[in-house]
């Protein structure tokens, strides 16, 4: 009876700190919708409980209640502080803030794996050790001596070197760079209060000193010069392996693509033309010159004369009043219910040469080839297909700063117009040779799941991934005007997404493959939306009002 209840005890005790924990970063995040927390907290909350269940009943007591405060109890508050402070900063960035959420998915795994193997460290240090206190104390009322089992035969402190991995790896595991910075701090905090242990066992505690000249590792397990260099190379080996799994996967230059219309060869010799323009940001030499070209190259297209427009607006932006100019090609049909299809065509302005192949070219190449498309062939919808100008931030990426063209369209559509927009899709980025467009979390769900199950269809499923992702993007005034949107974006770019906004983002990271599948998928989804295939009850909206 008494096991039981101590099992019971431990249970409720363990329900509440999941709950506080979890509640916690679910509110801080403003979201429970976050794949990685949800994992997070669940692969905490299952080692806590296997934790908790493996620790001795009179540790367990020892742990909750110290009976005395000890030496260094401010560490023990400040690094308390701290680790709530990385895993509530890590979840607030996911889930509001968006700052630094760019933590590549297989980063987050290895970190996630991290902390699970770090937790398990941890606990069988508590398992081996009676003595594992929070308190830096002599427990001589329950026998306190040297443990030198388990993980203290390699070094003197398991349980500090578990939190060191740990926390870092908390940041990672939930997705944010900007946590690393309390988890430094934390960091800073356990190996000081390492030291001080140390300096207080060899004082206080009868063998302690032996076992120091014994075991010689306090934080890391002491190694040879030789095992060291070993764990040096596999350590390094493991690191290049990763470089090149990234580099290599979601390639899609083995896909024989399916029959469709749009023909990713003549898009890609447009890519290529407007990346040998050079940089296009709004007021370079050759923005001008592009929105010119793309002009010229929607009425090649097949797109009447009479249907091409120029929308100029004059934009403040942080470097001052600039004039941009958003393209609009209409492609008309009996019926008034419009589609949109857009993009940015313009260039991240940076002090480094930027041609932005993928970033500004292959949206714009994607976009002609479907005005191609459609300018030849009977539509039922009326499509508006629109190269936006200024998505980039002139500078730092702020609500101010970024999305100029979508804004200022946006804002210009009369009521009358507003009212025939069935649906609008945008395409970034998506001439990456390793395409992996994931679901974007901003967009229309109905409008994700035609896509997406189009792409599952056309047999291009594992280039169109479940795993969500936040992205402001083009799509994004039309969102906040009611419009039902969806942004198709490809935005880990390169490994360690080493081309995006840099002089890398070149002809040569792309493909033309890539940019048929996307347009396979698109005129799949956009065929089933004319048709009325998709008209099921989850569609019914988008196809009539
Ligand atoms: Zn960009």
């Amino acid at each position: 009876m008494r096991g039981l209840h101590y099992a019971f005890r431990i249970l409720r005790r363990w329900a509440a700190l999941t709950i506080l924990l979890a509640g916690g970063l679910f509110l801080a995040a403003g979201t429970t919708r976050i794949t990685l927390l949800r994992v997070y907290v669940a692969v905490f909350s299952v080692l806590l409980l296997v934790t908790m269940l493996t620790v001795s009943p009179e540790l367990a007591r020892e742990r909750a209640h110290p009976s005395e405060v000890g030496a260094d109890s401010r560490a023990r508050f400040a690094s308390g502080l701290l680790f709530l402070a990385t895993v509530g900063a890590a979840a607030v960035d996911v889930g509001r803030l968006h700052q630094s959420d760019s933590v590549p998915f297989e980063l987050s795994i290895g970190a996630l794996t991290l902390f699970a193997v770090s937790l398990g460290l941890q606990a069988w240090a508590m398992v081996v050790n009676p003595f594992f206190s929070p308190a830096i104390r002599i427990q001589s009322e329950r026998g306190h001596c040297v443990v030198t089992r388990g993980p203290y035969r390699f070094l003197r402190h398991p349980g500090y070197l578990a939190m060191l991995l740990a926390i870092p790896a908390s940041a990672l595991a939930i997705g944010s760079w900007l946590a690393l910075i309390p988890a430094t701090g934390f960091c800073f905090v356990i190996v000081r209060r390492a030291r001080r242990e140390d300096e207080f066992l060899k004082w206080n505690l009868a063998g302690y000193m032996d076992y120091t000249e014994r075991v010689r590792g306090g934080l890391c397990p002491s190694f040879s010069a030789v095992q060291a260099t070993a764990a040096g190379l596999v350590g390094l080996a493991l690191l290049v392996a990763g470089f090149v799994y990234t580099a290599s996967t979601n390639s899609t230059a083995d896909v024989t693509l399916s029959p469709s219309p749009f023909d990713e060869r003549r898009a890609f010799e447009d890519l290529r033309q407007f990346t040998e323009l050079g940089p296009r940001f709004p007021g370079s030499d050759m923005h001008d010159w592009a929105y010119l070209l793309i002009h010229l190259s929607l009425l090649g297209a097949g797109v009447d004369v009479h249907n091409v427009s120029f929308d100029g607006f004059e934009a403040s932006t942080p470097v001052g009043k600039i004039q941009m100019t958003n393209v609009v090609a209409k492609i008309q049909a009996a019926q008034p219910d419009t589609i949109i299809l857009g993009g940015h065509y313009d260039t991240k302005r940076l002090k480094m040469r930027f041609v932005g192949a993928n970033d500004g070219g292959s949206s714009t190449a994607f976009l002609i080839e479907m005005a191609h498309v459609l300018a030849h062939r009977r539509n039922r919808f009326t499509y508006w297909v629109v190269l936006f100008d200024g998505e980039e931030a002139l500078e730092t990426w702020s609500v101010w700063d970024g999305l100029y063209g979508s804004r200022h369209f946006v804002q210009s559509l009369t009521a009358d117009q507003r009212k025939k927009m069935r649906a609008m899709i945008n395409v970034d980025m998506i001439g990456d040779r390793h395409l992996h467009i994931h679901r974007e979390t901003h967009s229309d769900p109905q409008l994700s799941n035609l896509i997406f199950s189009e792409a599952q269809d056309l047999d291009y499923g594992r280039y169109f991934l479940e795993r969500p992702l936040s992205v402001d993007d083009d799509h994004m005034p039309f969102v906040h005007a009611g419009i039902p949107a969806v942004d198709l974006i490809s935005l880990d770019y390169g490994p360690l997404n080493l081309y995006w906004h840099t002089p890398l983002d070149t002809v040569g990271k792309c493909s033309p493959i890539s940019l048929g599948i996307v347009g396979g998928v698109l005129l799949g989804a956009l065929d089933d939306l004319e048709s009325g295939r998709a008209a099921k009850p989850a569609l019914a909206s988008l196809m009539v009002q």
